[in-house]
């Protein structure tokens, strides 16, 4: 119910690029695990946040006009005290402003896991389709992906990870511990829920899924209605 609400306020406010506030409130509705996250207005609240969250902390830019955060400068990294944050924070106001309101995302920076994509797109008498890759080169480079039509059951959720030509790197290669296979699973198939219970999501992606030997969570989200 709570979800619902969220994406009808948007509706209703015509939006159709959901912020970062929201994302996270839909994800955590559906259980789908997302790295500690607070917002802030400014550096003082971004400081505040890091204090409870713990550090290190990532500090993003969140505003309706900027699409790929990072490509603009908008996502700082490793940040460990709280004169990094407020800098980060600061540097952003200057530089991004014009772009119109800015909020900011404070996250638990999580390190060392492998990088995952989770999207979804609805498409016309089909419903959604489910994508699956690993993230980064993987999937900008060798457009190594998997689809599935919503509902994806476990068994192709199964399927999907086993299905990536990749598929060797998701079990750890020389040595490295591999992930969390049954974590990621279960976040695809909550993934799969929340769209077929929300078919006014038009696009989705979790972008990246940082996945671990113990664990997966959401570090990025998109959602447009
Ligand atoms: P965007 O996709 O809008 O550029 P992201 O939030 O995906 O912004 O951040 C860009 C990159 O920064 C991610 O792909 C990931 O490599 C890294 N990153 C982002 N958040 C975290 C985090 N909480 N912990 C570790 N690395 C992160
Ligand atoms: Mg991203």
């Amino acid at each position: 119910a709570r979800a619902r609400e969220v994406i009808e306020r948007a509706g209703r406010e015509e939006r159709s690029v959901l912020s970062a506030e929201e994302v996270y409130a839909i994800f955590e509705a559906y259980g789908i695990p997302v790295a500690p996250w607070a917002m802030a207005d400014d550096a003082g609240q971004a400081v505040a946040a890091a204090e409870r969250i713990g550090y290190p902390v990532v500090v993003k830019v969140d505003c309706a006009a900027i699409d790929h955060k990072s490509d603009m400068g908008g996502v700082a990294v490793n940040l460990a005290d709280g004169e990094a944050v407020r800098a980060a924070v600061e540097e952003m106001q200057a530089r991004l402003g014009s772009h119109g309101e800015l909020r900011f995302l404070v996250q638990k920076f999580m390190p060392g896991g492998r990088e995952l994509i989770v999207g979804a797109s609805a498409e016309r008498g089909l419903g959604h389709l489910v994508m699956f890759g690993l993230g980064g080169i993987y999937v900008e480079v060798l457009k190594d992906v998997v689809f599935k039509i919503a509902p994806v059951t476990r068994t192709e959720a199964e399927e999907m990870l086993s299905g990536i030509k990749t598929a060797a790197l998701l079990d750890g290669v020389r040595g490295e511990a591999g992930i969390d296979r049954e974590a990621v699973i279960t976040l695809i198939q909550r993934v799969s829920q929340l769209l077929t219970d929300l078919p006014m999501i038009r696009e989705m992606d979790l972008n990246p899924v940082m996945a671990f030997a113990d664990g997966a969570v959401a570090v990025d989200g998109r959602i447009r209605i």
